[in-house]
């Protein structure tokens, strides 16, 4: 394997090409994997656009040209550096892409999702110096990642699966946060998509007793709820988007909108123990302000959506129910060893992705297409092995 082909972006906003580059080899504390599947999220389209780079003009949060993307990818160790202890070649991994410096305060201390220089290795980051370190996404043969990124997959995980735990390992950090578990309520504010679903499946692997979920597709919401129709609830925003009652006018909840009303009448009066907000791009902030309005007095809540909208929100309001927000980002690779023995065990059930397989050489058509999708059931995958 001297060389190999890999997709690469040469102009933000061009399709990308397939071009073959030299093959890489493994420094001491890495290991070279051979890529079998890609997960293909589909802000991966508006990333190579240069979304970020609009954001920022100076354009540091993204990869120097010509990059490799690819954000989820699984496959074969092939190599490893002399350093490597824990892993040996033809073993089965997902690689975490999360990359930090390794010895800043927030990584000595086991914290490197706080790493100033976290980046994600083939999407975009906060350190320019690890993009040039780590430069192989998975839309390429043969990647590198240092031996503690990886995550062993057992027998009853497929690479496709595997290339699904980006959003899977972003839902279960998230809901680790809030404490959802036994005993506890949620509320997945769009449940359908393909961070949503990921959360109900982890939910249930997890043990929440009532997992409420909203969303727009009423067809795509029964699909869910299937799933454990004694345990999921669901609620259709299409046709109620009633504003909530203004915070700024005394702290009410929500006053009369239907969702929060049914969000209390599900939970004995009291609203939900958690919240986990996992709405798309371009969803308002009204529609957050919703579902935080279902909290009990006490709930939390955790985002991991992409309301890009300045919140509403009344400061009074949370401070007098005891009302807690916040962010999170990615997951740990040991958060990814849970997701995998879950899986393993079969509390995790990973069958209800229907994959969507695609030849690397198929890469530009897929960012093309990613709106055609069932939802948070589709998952979009490149094997970089095919190029024809
Ligand atoms: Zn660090």
């Amino acid at each position: 394997m001297a060389t190999m082909i890999a997709a690469r972006l040469h102009a933000y906003g061009k399709p990308m090409t397939l071009d073959r580059i030299a093959a890489p080899e493994p420094r001491p504390t890495d290991v070279v994997v051979e890529v079998k599947a890609c997960g293909v999220v589909p802000n991966l389209a508006r990333v190579i656009s240069n979304f970020f780079g609009t954001l920022t003009p100076d354009n540091k949060m993204m990869p120097p040209l010509p990059a490799i993307f690819g954000l989820d990818p699984a496959g074969v160790v092939a190599k490893v550096g002399e350093q490597v202890f824990s892993v040996r070649p033809g073993e089965r991994v997902y690689v975490n892409p999360a990359r930090s410096c390794g010895s800043c305060k927030m990584c000595r201390s086991g914290r490197a999702e706080d790493c100033p220089s976290w980046t994600l290795q083939g999407y975009f980051g906060r350190s320019q110096e690890i993009m040039r370190a780590y430069p192989y996404g998975g839309l390429a043969q043969f990647i590198t990642a240092p031996a503690a990124a990886l995550v062993k997959l057992p027998d009853n995980v497929s690479f496709e699966a595997a290339a699904r735990f980006g959003y899977l390992g972003t839902a279960y950090a998230a809901m680790k946060k809030i404490g959802a578990g036994p005993g506890q309520s949620l509320l997945i504010n769009g449940i359908s998509g393909q961070l949503g679903l990921n959360a109900a499946s982890l939910a249930l692997a997890m043990g929440a007793t009532k997992i409420l979920g909203t969303g727009r597709n009423q067809s795509l919401l029964d699909r869910v709820k299937a799933l454990a129709p004694e345990r999921i609830a669901v609620f259709s925003v299409t046709d109620a988007p009633s504003q909530p009652s203004s915070v700024s006018a005394g702290g009410t909840r929500g006053g009369a909108d239907p969702l929060v009303s049914w969000a209390k009448t599900a939970t004995d009066g009291h609203g939900v123990d958690g919240m986990i907000d996992c709405l798309p791009p371009g969803a308002p902030a009204s529609a957050m302000m919703r579902a935080l309005f279902c909290l009990r007095r006490g709930g939390r809540a955790v985002n991991v959506g992409a309301v890009m909208e300045a919140l509403p929100i009344n400061a009074f309001w949370m401070m007098t129910n005891r009302i807690g927000l916040q962010g999170s980002v990615w997951f740990t690779t040991a958060e990814g060893e849970d997701m995998a023995a879950m899986a393993a065990a079969g509390t995790l059930d990973l069958s209800i992705l229907e994959h969507r397989v695609s030849p690397l050489s198929e890469v530009n058509e897929v960012l093309a297409g990613t709106d055609d999708r069932n939802g948070g059931f589709t998952n979009f995958v490149i094997d970089p092995t095919r190029v024809e």
